[in-house]
């Protein structure tokens, strides 16, 4: 096809072959085009959260650090420092140690419960956590705290993996 494109044609996101704009299929490979605008987008990774938890993220933390006279702030300066979270909708990494790196990854498609815990001193500071169990065997539990509205980013990351599942074809509809 040696067509130019022009207002009216462009070319199919799938088998290359120039369209009309706005056809709802292609009329080469008869791929519906909406479905895959949608795919394409659900396929490409986005940042959702990059960086250290919060240095303080409990009220008891801070009692700590009045009773030690904001020596243990250091300390805890230095836990936050130590902990890198990247979330993207399709994966979890979460880097430990500043000069010897560990590196837990996990897959969104894997994680299978997503519990939110609030306990009373994370309460009071205003942050909560979030424990991820994965069908990962290398990594089954993974803790992520520190972040402010943490609870509006697990709904996210809830809902992207069920968008994943679905796009691996991966249901949890119990077979008969
Ligand atoms: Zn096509």
């Amino acid at each position: 096809m040696s067509e130019q494109y022009n207002e009216e044609s462009m070319p199919c996101p799938v088998c290359r072959e120039t369209i009309k704009v706005g056809a709802l299929k292609c009329r080469f490979c008869n791929s519906n085009l909406k479905t895959a605008a949608v795919d394409q987008e659900a396929e490409t990774e986005h940042i959702l959260y990059s960086g250290h938890p919060a240095i303080i993220y409990s009220a008891w933390q801070w009692l700590v650090v009045i009773c030690t006279l904001g020596i243990a702030f250091i300390y805890y300066w230095m836990e936050s420092i130590s902990v890198t979270y990247q979330i993207t909708t399709q994966r979890i990494k979460i880097e430990h140690g500043v000069l010897s790196k560990l590196m837990e990854s996990v897959e969104l498609f894997t994680i299978e419960h997503f519990d939110v815990y609030k306990p009373l001193g994370m309460r009071l500071a205003g942050y909560s956590s979030i424990r991820l169990r994965s069908s990962d065997a290398s990594s089954p539990v993974i803790s992520i705290y520190g972040i402010d509205d943490l609870e509006n980013l697990a709904d996210q990351l809830r809902e992207c993996s069920l968008r994943e599942r679905s796009r691996r074809k991966i249901t949890s509809i119990i077979q008969t």
